[in-house]
């Protein structure tokens, strides 16, 4: 495992600060964040879309002359489900913002259950054709797409792959060299078979996600917790995944509307800083 002297492994995914959605956190514009990222010795940051905008080259070019580098894009509007209508021009567009960011991932949040269907296996053969589909457009502007397992929780309406094993199935049906997985320790971290997993995905690892799963969530979507305030076993994930070859940046993102959102951002990012180096 991967012994860090430094912060340049770490990655600020600006949902931390509640930039991914409209009305909440403290909605620094992009340079501050980059700024702020920049003095603590990050080594990257990963955008949403909705902060990204058409400046995505010009923000691209602010993060690596600070000396970071964009390490993702959140995300590709939803592929499956009640709402991916349209989904090829959104998700070719969002690959077009994330070649022009100069970020090399792109993540994918499948989206739900397709209409009209029950459970998850006709969902995942519609999903498989469309990375399948995404991936040539990916591959032509040089980004990497990251199928992002969620938590079975949810299912339904936000995604249609729950572990590690499924999203590596759809890899090997996509069979594209630009599609891995990303893995995220909130929606990983009850897997008794996450270990094996992962042996399996050894070079398709494009992400790895830092956050806890605290003891009383008390909203399945906005409430994570800091690293160290909960109960995953962090550093077991991180070796795990290290194990099967992942050198990539550490991405903290934690969704929290009832406590670090409402916090300074300088404490959110002194405290990822802090428990990057002591929990993680
Ligand atoms: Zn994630």
């Amino acid at each position: 495992m991967r012994e860090f002297t430094d912060l340049s492994a770490l990655a600020l995914n600006t949902a931390t600060l509640g930039h991914n959605l409209e009305g909440q956190g403290a909605g620094w514009p992009p340079e501050r964040v980059i700024d702020a990222c920049a003095e603590r010795g990050f080594g990257g940051i990963v955008f949403w879309r909705r902060e990204v905008g058409n400046r995505a080259a010009e923000l691209g070019e602010r993060v690596r002359a600070a000396g970071m580098t964009v390490a993702g894009l959140c995300r590709t509007p939803y592929l499956t489900g009640r709402d991916s209508e349209g989904w090829s021009d959104g998700a070719r567009a969002s690959v077009d913002m994330a070649a022009a960011l100069g970020a090399e991932v792109l993540t994918i949040v499948t989206g739900g259950t397709q209409p009209g269907t029950k459970g998850l296996a006709d969902t995942q053969k519609v999903l498989a054709g469309r990375v399948a589909d995404l991936a040539v457009h990916a591959a032509e502007a040089g980004v990497k797409l990251a199928l992002e397992p969620l938590n079975p929780m949810f299912g339904g309406n936000r995604t249609c792959i729950f572990t590690v094993a499924e999203a590596l199935e759809i890899c090997d049906l996509v069979g594209a060299p630009n599609v891995g997985v990303a893995v995220d320790v909130y929606h990983v971290w009850w897997d008794s078979a996450l270990t094996r997993s992962l042996e399996r995905a050894r070079g398709r690892i494009l992400g790895f996600h830092l956050c806890d799963w605290l003891e009383d969530t008390r909203d399945m979507l906005l409430d994570r917790g800091m690293m160290g305030d909960g109960v995953a076993d962090l550093r077991a994930i991180r070796a795990a995944v290290e194990g099967a070859g992942y050198r990539g940046p550490c991405e903290v993102e934690v969704f929290s509307a009832r406590d670090w959102w409402l916090r300074p951002p300088d404490e959110a990012l002194d405290a990822a800083a802090d428990r990057f180096r002591r929990v993680c």
